[in-house]
């Protein structure tokens, strides 16, 4: 996980610029970066210094970015020398997908066309300040435990930006591959579609950029298919359906919902490519994230074992715990030879509340055809393009316990992060913003 970051000083130079003989003298004897600073500030001019005689104007975009960081870089951080940061000319057109209109100075700082300035904080430190504009992907989660899986994903965490009077929102900024992301969760204790409706209004207004998002949590599994506990369901399209069933509280289909956007579904088309000829990513990725987050303990696969009983056989006390449930009701099924979780495409069905039997779910999916169940996208897809990715936490019954909820949140998590990662950046910056595409309904 690259959540430090080094300068590559030896990056090819953008911008080359020539100084009277007698400074490269200087700046021969003057090794030090401090001491080159000296010189640009004589000179007029940002340098530092690649070779002999030659000075060069660093790109310090976020792309020229990777682990690590050197201690010459906090000393010229944004808070150490306010005159230079006003003296230093915008010189790099940013690379950042998300950011076209933003430019950077030799001292890490940056400014959009529309005049925000932002700053990047010191390069070394995982956090970076950018402006509203610079996001173009939300994602929405329900739970601490998916917002924490969320925030595991991202390869650099950004500097929050100041609060809005209208948005009672929090959000967590940062960047996963070239997509600036922005993640927010719903109020604790607070579920359902109209609350995460109310949400995505909010972040949609912060951040106006914002082209498509992923509803990534967790969900009760419908037993078909091979779905077991930690795999992953995604919300696909149907010719019935868009991908997310809107029920009412006796679980009838109220209204046809959008489809995710074109974008997100031609990158499941790629990713299952991918997963075909290469197997997916999400072991790794929760490995990564393990290694930076050592105390996420609770997303790696559960000890419990994953029991599925018949649908007839109820839950016996203790709550929380099947130690009592008698195991001669259990569903036989083969094991899996390998804890890779399996990714399942396919119909997702969303209510305002949850379903904890078997025998319902097992009616209700023969009736809609759904693989999953879940709470809170019925309030998006209709006002947000987005994409729903669950991670299966239980099988929907009345032996539904918490064991598999952190390891399936951190499993969809990480099958989002490999989604964004077959995206290209221009492919998102082509889509429509969210408001223009709502404007034109
Ligand atoms: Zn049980």
């Amino acid at each position: 996980m690259a959540h430090q970051h080094r300068i590559h000083r030896s990056e090819p130079i953008r911008t080359t610029s020539w100084v009277p003989s007698c400074w490269k003298r200087i700046s021969h004897c003057l090794l030090s970066t401090a001491r080159l600073h000296i010189i640009a500030r004589v000179t007029g001019k940002s340098v530092s210094r690649q070779s002999y005689g030659r000075i060069h104007i660093e790109n310090r975009g976020p792309y020229r970015q990777k682990s690590g960081n050197k201690p010459e870089d906090n000393k010229q951080g944004p808070d150490s020398n306010s005159t230079r940061q006003q003296e230093a000319k915008p010189l790099v057109q940013s690379l950042n997908p998300g950011s076209r209109n933003t430019t950077y100075n030799a001292w890490g700082h940056s400014r959009t066309t529309s005049g925000h300035r932002t700053r990047t904080h010191s390069l070394g430190a995982s956090s970076r300040m950018f402006s509203y504009q610079d996001y173009t992907v939300g994602w929405i989660c329900a739970l601490a435990i998916e917002l924490a899986a969320a925030k595991g994903m991202l390869d650099e965490v950004h500097t929050d930006l100041p609060a809005r009077k209208f948005d009672d929102n929090t959000y967590i900024l940062g960047r996963i591959g070239s997509h600036n992301i922005v993640i927010t969760c719903l109020p604790a204790g607070r579920y359902g579609a109209i609350t995460a409706a109310t949400v995505a209004t909010r972040m949609l207004l912060t951040f106006q950029s914002i082209r498509f998002g992923l509803m990534v949590g967790i969900g009760g599994g419908v037993p078909i298919g091979d779905i077991r506990l930690g795999d992953i369901v995604v919300g696909m399209p149907t010719p019935q359906s868009g991908g997310v069933l809107q029920c009412d509280a006796y679980f009838e289909r109220t209204s046809t919902l959008n489809k995710p956007p074109v974008v997100l579904l031609n990158a499941v088309s790629k990713i299952k490519a991918q997963h075909i000829m290469n197997g997916n990513r999400i072991p790794q990725i929760l490995a990564d994230m393990l290694t930076a987050y050592p105390l996420m303990r609770s997303s790696t696969k559960p000890a419990e074992p994953d029991k599925l009983f018949h649908a007839d056989y109820e839950h016996k006390n203790p709550p929380g715990s099947c130690s009592e449930c008698d195991e001669r009701h259990l569903i036989a099924r083969p094991p899996r030879n390998s804890n890779t979780p399996r990714i399942h495409y396919g119909p997702i069905a969303s209510a305002n509340q949850v379903v904890k039997s078997g025998i319902l779910r097992d009616h209700l999916a023969r009736r809609l055809g759904n693989l999953c169940f879940e709470m809170e996208a019925a309030g998006l897809m209709d006002n947000f393009p987005c994409l729903v990715i669950r991670g299966i936490s239980d099988y929907a019954d009345s032996h539904k316990n918490d064991h598999w909820q952190g390891y399936a949140a951190a499993t969809a998590a990480a099958y989002a992060k490999e989604l964004l990662s077959v995206i290209p950046p221009e492919e998102v910056e082509n889509e429509l913003l969210v408001s223009e595409l709502y404007s034109r309904l």
